[in-house]
């Protein structure tokens, strides 16, 4: 089995690189994909250690895309994390992420609730995750997910939203930096049927129908859209580690064959 969605400390996940490639192992799987949100920075890591423990990993990233409604996520997998438009796009990525924790912070001091800005200011990658930490830590949420309820998710009291880039330039920084660009979790699309012809002309060439959040049905109705629109099909847990304590590394199954399909498309 393999896993092509994951997050470490070089994003909002609690395994660094090297202990999510060792998990990995624990858990047999035979290869798993690096895909931290905008950023490349554990890709290395994760290559030394697949090579000493003999898993494949496949060097990924996960870019936000700019849209009106719901949410937008592209997995760039198979990437050149060397690439230099991808480092000046995940670096304008995270300058635009400081920009905005700062402003949930000041909003968060508005309501009564200071919390310590040097992390927040000094770190490449912060996200909401990392404040949502702090929330709980300083017990003003019982839970991450509270934290999210109460102050984080969009439309809460101290949420901002997020500069990102277009789909086209999300897509277009994923193709240049030699990956594989892959719609994730297709069910935060809205009015994804719509959507697909117009990033498949931007050079989508794959979709993530297996996921934790699909129903039976979504898994039907995506595998039938990738068929439609000759897409390559992927899946992945999204594994965060205790960010998101309830899903596992590998719980997907997703079978290795897809994996060889994405190999030959890049060939
Ligand atoms: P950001 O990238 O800073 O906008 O934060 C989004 C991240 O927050 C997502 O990638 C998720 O990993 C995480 N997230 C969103 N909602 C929740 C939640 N209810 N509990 C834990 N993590 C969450
Ligand atoms: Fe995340
Ligand atoms: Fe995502
Ligand atoms: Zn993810």
């Amino acid at each position: 089995m393999i896993d092509l969605h994951t997050h470490t400390t070089c994003s909002d996940g609690t395994l660094t690189p090297e202990e999510l490639v060792q998990y990995a192992q624990k858990k047999s799987l035979c290869a798993v994909a690096i895909t931290d949100h905008d950023s490349v920075a554990g890709n290395e890591r994760a290559l030394i250690k697949g090579v000493q423990t003999g898993i494949e990993v496949v060097p990924g990233v996960e870019l936000s895309a700019q849209c009106e409604k719901g949410s937008m996520h592209i997995l760039g997998l198979f990437i050149d994390f060397g690439s230099s438009r991808m480092k000046k796009a995940t670096e304008i990525l995270q300058k635009k992420r400081r920009e905005r924790n700062i402003k949930i912070l000041d909003k968060l001091r508005e309501m009564g609730i200071d919390i310590k800005r040097d992390f927040f200011v000094n770190n490449t990658y912060v996200g909401r995750p990392h404040i949502a930490k702090e929330l709980v830590a300083s017990q003003h949420c019982k839970s991450i997910d509270e934290a999210f309820e109460r102050f984080l998710k969009k439309g809460a009291s101290a949420y901002v939203e997020r500069e990102k880039l277009s789909e086209k330039e999300t897509i277009k920084t994923i193709v240049k930096a030699g990956g594989i660009p892959v719609l994730a979790h297709p069910v935060t699309v809205v009015d994804v049927e719509k959507t697909l012809p117009r990033l498949c002309s931007s050079g989508l060439a794959g979709i993530e129908v297996y996921y934790p959040t699909h129903s039976h049905a979504d898994i039907k109705h995506f595998q039938h859209l990738a068929q439609q629109h000759c897409l390559l099909v992927t899946g992945g847990s999204d594994f965060h580690g205790e960010t998101k304590p309830s899903i596992d590394l590998g719980c997907m199954n997703v079978p290795v064959h897809l994996l060889d399909a994405l190999k030959t498309f890049k060939r």
